[in-house]
């Protein structure tokens, strides 16, 4: 039996984030993790390996593309699968241990196992209990699944089985064309598997900016995926390793089949707090299975905390990471605080989707007077040299004040481009001042001056 100030189960980006700022701050920290690798889904088996995969595909496609068109010639690379796979794993392996240093550097224990809360205070893994003053629950999320589509991980699979299938599918039917889908889409894509996408609204990635959206599926049209919207999966069967899909077209009501090698579920994921005991504690969760907590991260059980995708807001890594520094600081006695309104959200395809703060709708449905300010990447210079002219900057702001009120972007390093939007936004920043910044040139961010640019007097290579 040991005692700590902080316990946090879970070492995802939220439970390994918290763990160390509030080591940072002086409190005695233990994480129990039952991974045998910390980083949680994100490292092992969600943002960093299919980032990995992303970008050697990428290059690929690149290699077969444009390599010719300037100059460097000779016959085009073709595909080692295990070798990729390799790679990958190199590159999960790294940031996991990079994590266990971070832990060493910072004095904080790992107990190996999963976790149970017998009561608040008590953290019990395997037979033994350890007391903490405080426990943050940062358990993340699992794949939500689908009814009817019974997942093997081998010819079913979620996100998991997706990334370490033995060979690449000649074809690939995805269900749900959210972050998910179209992410791995695009690898399978590019590594040769006919896919569809299969999707149950009328438009790709439920809550972007429709122009947005309309631009993206038109891009991912043309480099080979196919979608049929307004299609209701109903179930899957498997038969000699082939699966067969069933789904009722919303508009008709026609039902149709369809055959591939393999199908991706990517319907979305739930709260993962299976084993935590919250049940017998009484911790209130949502109808969702979310950990219901307050503006402080605080659940009605006094001494427990959630953070991360097992409560309400969007689920990602850098939205928990930013509640795990927050609740850090809170415990320490400071004043911690994420601000829910600039978190950007990143599609990593190629081109990168990125936004953040209000959509064009939202802005209409709350009766708010906006202009737009829009900007090509066939203006951009550098974007032309790089084969990389498609999309565009959208800044969105006050018809009366010129306050940026949500960026979106799509286009070559869209998500790293956000970034100087959101911390304008965080500043209570105008288009102009974003516009009287000087931009470097040649780079893609002066497209994101154009359209602050557009906000106001015009954009000047529009
Ligand atoms: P998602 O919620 O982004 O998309 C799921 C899609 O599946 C939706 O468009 C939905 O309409 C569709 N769908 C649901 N049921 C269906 C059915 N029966 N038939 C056809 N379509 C159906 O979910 P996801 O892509 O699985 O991602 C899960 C979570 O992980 C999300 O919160 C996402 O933000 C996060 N994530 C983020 C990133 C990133 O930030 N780059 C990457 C991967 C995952």
């Amino acid at each position: 039996m040991s005692a700590y100030d902080l316990i946090v189960i879970g070492a995802g980006p939220g439970g390994y984030v918290c763990a160390i700022r509030a080591a940072q701050l002086g409190l005695k920290v233990a994480v129990v993790e039952g991974r045998d690798t910390l980083g949680g889904t994100c490292l092992n088996v969600g943002c960093i390996p299919s980032k990995a995969l992303l970008h050697a595909t990428h290059s690929l496609h690149a290699a077969q593309h444009t390599f010719a068109k300037m100059g460097l010639t000779g016959p085009a690379p073709g595909v080692d699968w295990p070798t990729m796979q390799a790679y990958k794993d190199d590159v999960i392996g790294q940031n996991t241990t990079g994590i266990a240093f971070l832990f060493k550097k910072n004095k904080i224990t790992w107990i190996k196992g999963w976790a149970q809360i017998p009561a608040p205070g008590q953290v019990k893994v395997a037979d033994d209990v350890h007391t903490a003053r405080h426990i943050v629950i940062a358990t993340g999320s699992e794949p939500a699944g689908l009814p009817g589509v019974p997942v093997d991980e081998t010819t079913i699979v979620t996100s998991t089985g997706a990334l370490t299938l033995t060979k690449i599918p000649a074809e690939l039917a995805i269900i749900g064309a959210g972050v998910i889908g179209l992410e791995l889409g695009s690898v399978f894509a590019r590594l040769g598997s006919r896919v569809t996408v299969l999707e149950y609204l009328d438009a790709i990635t439920p809550g972007m900016d429709a122009e947005v959206a309309r631009n993206f599926q038109r891009i991912l049209a043309k480099q080979g995926l196919t979608f049929i919207l307004g299609a209701a999966v109903q179930g899957a069967t498997v038969a000699d390793g082939r699966a067969t899909l069933t789904y009722t077209l919303r508009k008709t009501g026609a039902e149709q089949t369809m055959s591939a090698d393999t199908v991706l579920v990517a319907t979305g994921r739930r709260p993962f707090t299976a084993g935590l005991g919250l049940d017998a504690l009484g911790v209130t969760l949502s109808p969702r299975g979310q950990i219901v907590t307050d503006a402080y991260y605080a659940t009605n059980i006094q001494g427990i905390f959630a953070i991360g995708d097992a409560i309400a807001g969007p689920m990602l890594a850098h939205k928990a990471e930013d509640e795990g520094i927050a609740l850090a600081e809170i415990l320490a006695g400071q004043h911690g605080h994420v601000n829910y309104a600039t978190i950007p959200g990143v599609i990593y395809t190629s081109p990168e989707v990125a936004t953040v703060g209000q959509t064009e709708e939202q802005l209409k449905t709350a009766g708010h007077a906006y202009k737009v300010g829009r900007f090509s990447f066939m203006g951009n210079a550098r974007a032309k040299a790089n084969f990389a002219g498609e999309g565009f900057v959208k800044i969105l702001a006050d018809k009366a004040t010129d306050r940026i009120l949500g960026a979106h972007i799509i286009g070559p390093a869209a998500g790293d481009l956000i970034h100087e939007i959101c911390v304008a936004m965080e500043f209570g920043a105008a288009a102009e001042d974003l516009a009287r910044t000087c931009h470097a040139h040649p780079t893609y961010s002066e497209a994101v001056r154009e359209a602050a640019l557009a906000c106001g007097d015009g954009a000047i290579h529009a």
